[in-house]
Order: C-alpha cells, then structure tokens, then sequence
C-alpha cells in the first residue's frame, strides 16, 4: 500500500513469544532470518527497547494509523490462595538460565506451553515434572512430536484435576491442593467439565491435600511439589 511502517517494540529484539519457546522446538536462528527478510519487503523502521504507553499518542507524531499488536503477556490469574508463588511462565521461560530446580516441581496446565515448562525445568535440574489439567492426555493439544516429548523427558501427567490451593511453610511450597474431577453425565471435555465446575462452585470432584512428605487423603494421591510452575 505504499505506507512507511515504525514498528516500536519493547524489548531489545523482534520475535516477541516466539522467542520464549525453547530451542529444541524452535531454531532461533530460523525466526531472526524470516524477520530480516521481512524487513526487506518496504520502508519498515524498527525500534527496539521502546514502549508505547499511549498509542493513541503516536496519531499526533506524525502517523496515519496506529496497529495494536501487543499479544498477551499478562497471564490468567488462577485465584487461588498462594498463586503468588508460582513461577510464571513468561518469567521461566524468557530467563531459563535464572532457574535452578532440585526435587519435584508441579506445572499446572495442559497446553503446549505447559509441555515447554515442563521440559525445560527438567533442563534446569527438577528430578521429577508432574503436569495437573483438566484434560486427559489424549485431549492435549499437542502435536504427535509434542506428545512424545511427555515420554522421551519422562513427565507425569495427571488429568482431570484442578489444583485449588498452594501451601507453603514461609516462603517454601509444601504441597498443594487438588480437586478430582468426576465425569457426570454431559460431562465428557475437559471444556465441558470446566464450565460445569465454574457454574457449580467448588463441589464436585474429591479434595485432597498433602504436606511436606505425607500424601494425600480420600484415597487419591497428591504431590508434594518444591515449585510450582503455572501458565
Ligand atoms: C512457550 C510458548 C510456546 C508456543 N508454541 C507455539 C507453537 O508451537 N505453535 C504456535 O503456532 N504458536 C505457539 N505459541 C504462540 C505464539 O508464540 C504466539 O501466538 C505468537 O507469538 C503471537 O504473536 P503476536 O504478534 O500476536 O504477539 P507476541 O508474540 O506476544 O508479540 C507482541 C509483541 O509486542 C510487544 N509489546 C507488548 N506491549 C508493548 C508495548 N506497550 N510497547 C511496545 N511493544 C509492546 C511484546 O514485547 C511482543 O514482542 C507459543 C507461545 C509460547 C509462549
């Protein structure tokens, strides 16, 4: 169309969540040539390390039209008591090399972005990942490749649970608390099966908690994580 572009970015590089997902899934080096050749395509200037606070702002500089493209960086709040101590994703996975895991470490999530958590605390030192969703695991979706990542790093997968509570002794987590979801009548998608939840309240499905090394009680076992990774 003939327009000259400025693209304000906020970090030092281009590539935005592309950049968080790790190496072995991802060549960066793949991502860096497809921006260079995109950057040959028109008059496109790039600002990097620049944050727009007021987009609106940049109509009165000088710009024709504004495009809002920040993606969602700010994650889903799980609102339960002790979420403040879990590691966000985008903090696990921009930094990997400022974590240091040793022992177990619980990742609540069942996308392909858990999956990434997963490996990686494996790459940082955990001895065991432990996965907590709503979805079975043939309800993941992953790609045959992503699947089989579960088994070559040895992840557990725990389906049909909802953690509801973080515990901790100071600043340490302890344990957690879960809900076991019991499939009902209608009730055959982890989607389904959230809705459900959400419009019900907290009853349904078995409770169960754990602390330090005791498991957990009603007969279901429950973990013990040091870490609790959430996306
Ligand atoms: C771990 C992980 C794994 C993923 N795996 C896959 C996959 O296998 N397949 C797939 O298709 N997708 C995957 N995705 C999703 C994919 O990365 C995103 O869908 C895609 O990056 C979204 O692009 P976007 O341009 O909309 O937003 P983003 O990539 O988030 O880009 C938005 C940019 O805006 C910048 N920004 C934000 N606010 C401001 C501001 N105020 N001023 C200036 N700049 C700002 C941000 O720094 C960022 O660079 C994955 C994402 C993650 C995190």
């Amino acid at each position: 169309m003939g327009y000259s572009v400025s693209i304000f970015e906020t970090q030092d590089k281009l590539g935005g969540m592309m950049n968080l997902i790790p190496d072995h899934r991802l060549n960066k080096g793949v991502v860096q040539s497809d921006i260079e050749f995109l950057l040959t395509l028109g008059d496109i200037r790039v600002n990097t390390g620049s944050n727009i606070e007021d987009p609106k702002h940049l109509l009165t500089q000088g710009y024709d039209a504004v495009c809002v493209t920040v993606g969602l960086w700010k994650p889903i709040e799980l609102d339960i008591p002790n979420a403040d101590l879990a590691i966000k994703m985008v903090d696990l996975l921009s930094h990997p090399e400022s974590f240091d895991f040793d022992g177990r470490v619980a990742v609540i999530g069942g996308g392909a972005t858990a999956v990434d958590c997963a490996v990686t605390a494996k790459d940082r030192g955990a001895k065991h990942v432990e996965l907590f969703m709503l979805e079975k695991l043939s309800e993941m979706p992953l790609t045959p490749v992503e699947r089989q990542e579960l088994i070559d790093f040895d992840v557990e997968v725990s389906s049909r649970i909802r953690i509801s509570g973080i515990q901790k002794k100071g600043r340490s987590i302890t344990g957690s608390r879960q809900k076991r979801l019991l499939c009902r009548r209608g009730c055959h998608s982890a989607r389904r099966m959230y809705m459900i939840w959400r419009n019900r309240g907290e009853k349904d499905g078995y409770q169960c908690s754990c602390d330090g090394d005791r498991h957990a009680a009603n007969n279901y076992p429950g973990t013990c994580p040091r870490s609790l990774l959430c996306w």
